[in-house]
């Protein structure tokens, strides 16, 4: 089979490799659709904690396909059964684990990071991860790439649940990757009042705004902080959400935020950055400063169901699709910045 292989710092290759053959307590699944995420850039530019300096790794946490080998003590699941992973596999025994908060174990197990993951076109499930619940059985309506997406809007479900934002508020987006363009439609799909994106390109403005936004801030432009109290008749918005790892965004969002203002810092910055902070307008604002990370398998569950009813349309993020031929291209075109999703289909050879 087909692998795409991070072989450390910046080096990503398509290697042939055995098709893994599952232990008694472990499923093969057959990956139809994996989805590159910045966390997978992220590593590939500059390593991971969790990947020695020896090691390899196949990368991808976004993905789904169907179950075509099942070891004889694994119970419930059946080959032809069509499933994607909750990444995060808990130790099962923490203070974390036991509130149901797999993803933040501090001794966590990850698909895409310190196991294989879904840029291959088989990948072992793991007993811990059907044990954990992390292996997840999809609708028979929903596509492999729909089911792929479900993992970065499961992320996106996880920050917007302490937002708690009504037809009242006003939502504030700094960045316009395919995460932006999740909480847009979340904005819309919950009834925000005003959604306002800002972005430093205007084709990616353009190309982001149909997803929600009800107006576009192009900071290469405009001062970011001026523009948005002019959209909000000096008001300020109500909710705030960074994207994109830039400090400034984090400035930026907490200088909009209106009184009871919330904001969540979504995007991690890079090691050792930091930012300032007006504590005084926290205080005398009572503003909420929340920060997320990845997703619990309750926040996977809600964020299966928005995309089974049809109130977020995934889909509608990816605007790259590649074979595993040239999975490599793949991850060239991501890190290039151009577009915002982009899916390699392990099974297929080329779509190009
Ligand atoms: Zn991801
Ligand atoms: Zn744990």
């Amino acid at each position: 089979m087909k692998a795409a292989v991070y072989q450390g710092q910046g080096r990503v290759v398509l290697d042939e490799r055995p098709r893994p053959t599952p232990r008694d307590d472990e499923v093969l699944v057959k990956v139809f659709a994996a989805s590159i995420c910045g966390t997978d850039l992220k590593v590939l530019r500059g390593g991971h904690f969790r990947v020695g300096p020896n090691e390899t790794r196949v990368l991808g946490h976004e993905l789904a396909g169907e179950i075509v080998e099942v070891g004889k003590h694994v119970a419930h699941w059946k080959t032809g059964q069509r499933v994607s992973v909750v990444p995060n596999i808990g130790c099962g025994h923490c203070e974390m684990c036991r509130k149901g908060l797999n993803n933040m174990c501090p001794d966590y197990d990850a698909f895409g990071i310190s196991i294989d993951g879904g840029f291959q076109q088989y990948m072992i499930v793991t007993a811990e991860a059907i044990y954990g619940g992390n292996l997840i059985e999809i609708p028979a309506s929903m596509s492999f790439e729909e089911a792929s997406l479900v993992e970065p809007l499961s992320c996106c479900v996880n920050a917007w649940k302490d937002l708690a934002v009504t037809p009242e508020d006003r939502v504030l987006v700094l960045g316009t990757g395919p995460i932006a363009g999740l909480f847009l439609q979340l904005a819309k799909a919950y009834g925000a009042r005003q959604v306002i994106v800002v972005g430093r390109r205007a084709e990616r403005l353009a190309e982001i705004a149909p997803l929600g936004a009800t107006d576009l801030v192009d900071s290469s432009k405009v001062d970011v902080v001026d523009e948005v109290m002019r959209l909000t008749g000096n008001r300020g918005v109500d909710v705030a959400l960074t994207c994109a790892p830039a400090p400034e965004l984090q400035s930026q969002g907490l200088a909009c935020l209106a009184r009871l203002g919330r904001m969540n810092f979504f995007s991690g910055l890079n090691k050792g950055t930091r930012v300032d902070l007006d504590s005084n307008k926290v205080h005398y604002w009572g503003l909420k400063l929340l920060g997320s990370t990845g997703s619990s398998v309750s926040d996977y569950a809600r964020a299966l169901q928005l995309v089974e009813t049809g109130k977020i349309k995934v889909s509608e993020v990816v605007t790259h699709r590649f074979g595993m031929n040239d999975a490599v291209a793949a991850f060239d075109h991501a890190l290039s910045g151009k577009g915002m999703k982009t899916i390699i289909y392990p099974q297929e050879d080329s779509l190009r």
